[in-house]
């Protein structure tokens, strides 16, 4: 057979099995192997690394877009500096996504503004760049979405969303009172988690002692911490608004008195 016989059914074959990427890049990658004398192997070994990283890249972006994230943040952005209650050692080790590997829950601590979302959201982006799922809600989101889903009678559809997603996140817990049937199932999720050990990363402005005041009832309130903080990181920020702060640095805003 002759190489342009050849040449031609590799085309149709790629196409077929729509390898579309490695189509894209025949040309280019037969030309290159031609230049530098490679093995054929060499030339196969190029040919599917090109189809799979461009695979890789836009199931990147398909997690990241369907994770819910609404604006994203990451690591490199975060100003430690600025917030020095903030441990970069343990961000760092949370940065290699072990945590996510042995289903241990992170929770970020700490008054509003001081940087829970932006770490949370940022640990979720550095998992989804490594092919990770992440889901993230706010707990109103969660609120709101599961008192349709009842409503509905598809209270499972959304549980299964979320359990689905290697990582789950959950943002500003205590901003609101549950009321005793959103509770249910804000503790239902977190067990099935937990049991299925997948990891939450969770945000709260509330200290764990005042999560009562969150929950219709004490009991549910402690079943539900011992399943989170099983095993769990907790950083506790400290400190003032990051945007007040900054505000604060172009004179926007006084001085707080000592
Ligand atoms: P919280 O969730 O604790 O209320 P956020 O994470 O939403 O606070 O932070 C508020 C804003 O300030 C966000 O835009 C976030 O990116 C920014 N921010 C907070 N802390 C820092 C920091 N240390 N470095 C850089 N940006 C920060
Ligand atoms: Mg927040």
């Amino acid at each position: 057979m002759s190489a342009a016989i050849s040449y031609e059914r590799v085309r149709d074959q790629l196409e077929r099995l729509k390898l579309e990427a490695a189509l894209a890049s025949l040309d280019t990658v037969l030309e290159q192997g031609q230049k530098q004398e490679r093995l054929p192997v060499e030339v196969l070994d190029e040919l599917l690394g090109r189809e799979l990283s461009v695979r890789f890249e836009r199931r990147v972006k398909t997690n990241l877009k369907l994770s819910g994230i609404p604006a994203p943040k990451t690591l490199e952005g975060f100003d430690f500096e600025a917030q020095p209650s903030v441990p970069k050692d343990v961000i760092d080790e949370l940065a290699t996504l072990r945590f996510l590997h042995q289903g241990e829950n992170v929770v970020f601590l700490g008054p509003s503004g001081v940087g829970k979302s932006h770490l949370a959201v940022a640990l979720a982006m550095t998992a989804i760049e490594r092919g990770h799922r992440a889901y993230f809600l706010s707990l109103h989101e969660l609120v709101t979405r599961s008192r349709t889903a009842r409503e509905k009678n598809r209270l499972n559809v959304l549980l299964r969303t979320i359990m689905r997603a290697d990582l789950f996140l959950l943002d500003e817990v205590g901003y609101l009172p549950l009321e005793s049937e959103d509770a249910t199932f804000l503790f239902e999720a977190v067990s099935r988690r937990y049991e299925a050990q997948k990891p939450i990363i969770l945000t709260s402005n509330k200290s764990y002692g005042q999560w009562d005041e969150i929950f219709p009832d004490a009991v549910l309130a402690t079943a539900l911490l011992d399943r989170l903080l099983h095993h769990a990181t907790t950083i506790n920020i400290r400190g003032e608004s990051y945007r007040l702060r900054n505000r604060r640095g172009a004179g926007l805003t006084p001085p707080t008195p000592a």
